[in-house]
């Protein structure tokens, strides 16, 4: 059954610490008209990120936040559902950036066409979109790891995270991946092919890794921080590079951080081992993306990268499903099935 209203979330508040539902706010209304030159899309997926709790909060970003009472941001996969602009049919499957809602007009601007016979149309919010981009250039222009090096990145079964690893040992170096739990660590070393992975739940943690590292870690990308950062920063080489990626652990933490402060320390490490630090935001890269694609689908042709897409089921369930990626309940891309495609 088509639908007759148009949905969307909301931001309700700006959360202090871990969202809640409360932060968020469904609301209803008719479905747009478009005008002169526009289109009106129908959003089938909906990719959650991690970005998206730093767009919750007020204050200087690299980006602007969502404002209280706006459409929570996202990127989307959609259909055009009714077209007055000359470049896109009815029927036309987009990328676009409509955020957390059923439908949205647009003028054309940022839409791009995407041939679902060439790829499932999810991929493009995942492994050959933002998510695969990122690990891509994070690892390969400012890891660049050699063969024989040891690359570690945590969330090591995520959107991101996975391809690092799985790009590391098409380089000819040696994966370890740390991830939440067993089930995930699995994943990791038996269907993402992975040399290691270590659970960073586990009591012995860093002495795991350790074990999984018996030549030390000459790339670390950085996921997560905190306690798993804690732990590489002893095993890392001299000249070692740190692609700094995300900081997940951190994204819901309020004011100062429990436990010693470890900046002077691992300064001093920075200084006396020649490590490279360097954050980055994978825009910065853009006019890398057409190689990406050509050798991303040359790896998922070869079965070089595989993925996993965790899919939750309608609009509704995107916040519920959002605080649970700050978790780690998430277990592979997060995405949401909003309207069939
Ligand atoms: P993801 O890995 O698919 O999902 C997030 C994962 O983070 C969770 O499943 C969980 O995995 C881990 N996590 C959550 N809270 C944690 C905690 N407190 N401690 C340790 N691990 C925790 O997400 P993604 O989209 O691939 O993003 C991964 C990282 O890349 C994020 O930091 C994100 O902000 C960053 N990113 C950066 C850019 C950029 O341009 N710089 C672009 C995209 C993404 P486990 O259960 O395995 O711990």
């Amino acid at each position: 059954m088509s639908q007759t209203r148009a949905q969307r979330v909301v931001l309700a508040s700006r959360p202090r610490g871990a969202p809640t539902v409360s932060d968020f706010r469904l609301e209803e209304g008719p479905i747009p008209e478009p005008g002169e030159g526009q289109v009106l899309l129908r959003v089938a997926l909906l990719s959650l990120d991690p970005y998206m709790r730093g767009r919750m909060d007020a204050g200087p970003s690299y980006a602007r936040p969502v404002e209280v009472g706006e459409v929570m941001e996202g990127g989307t996969a959609a259909v055009v559902d009714a077209s007055r602009h000359p470049g896109f049919a009815v029927g036309d499957v987009v990328l676009s950036h409509s955020g957390w809602q059923t439908h949205a007009l647009s003028d054309g601007k940022g839409l791009r066409r995407l041939d679902p016979t060439a790829a499932p149309v999810s991929t493009a919010l995942g492994v050959l979109g933002m998510p695969g981009f990122t690990a891509y250039v994070g690892l390969t222009e400012i890891g660049r790891p050699a063969p024989g090096e040891t690359v570690v990145v945590a969330a090591a079964s995520g959107a991101v995270g996975s391809v690092v690893g799985q790009i590391a040992r098409i380089r000819g170096a040696r994966a370890v991946g740390i991830a939440g739990g067993e089930r995930k660590c699995t994943f990791v070393k038996s269907e993402l092919l992975f040399d290691a992975a270590v659970d960073h739940r586990a009591p012995d943690f860093a002495q795991r890794l350790a074990e999984a590292c018996p030549k030390g870690v000459d790339v670390y990308f950085e996921n997560v921080g905190g306690a798993v950062l804690d732990a590489v920063v002893p095993l890392l080489n001299d000249f070692a590079r740190i692609p700094v990626c995300g900081l997940i652990s951190q994204y819901n933490a309020v004011g100062p951080f429990p436990g010693p402060d470890r900046l002077p320390l691992t300064l001093r490490q920075v200084l006396t081992k020649s490590l490279t630090l360097r954050g980055f935001i994978q825009r910065e890269f853009a006019p890398l993306r057409p190689t990406f694609e050509r050798e991303m689908r040359g790896w998922l042709a070869k079965g070089q990268v595989r993925y996993r897409e965790d899919v939750v089921e309608g609009l509704e369930r995107a916040p519920e499903a959002f605080m649970g990626l700050l978790e780690g309940k998430n277990f592979g891309k997060l995405l949401v099935r909003v309207s069939p495609l």
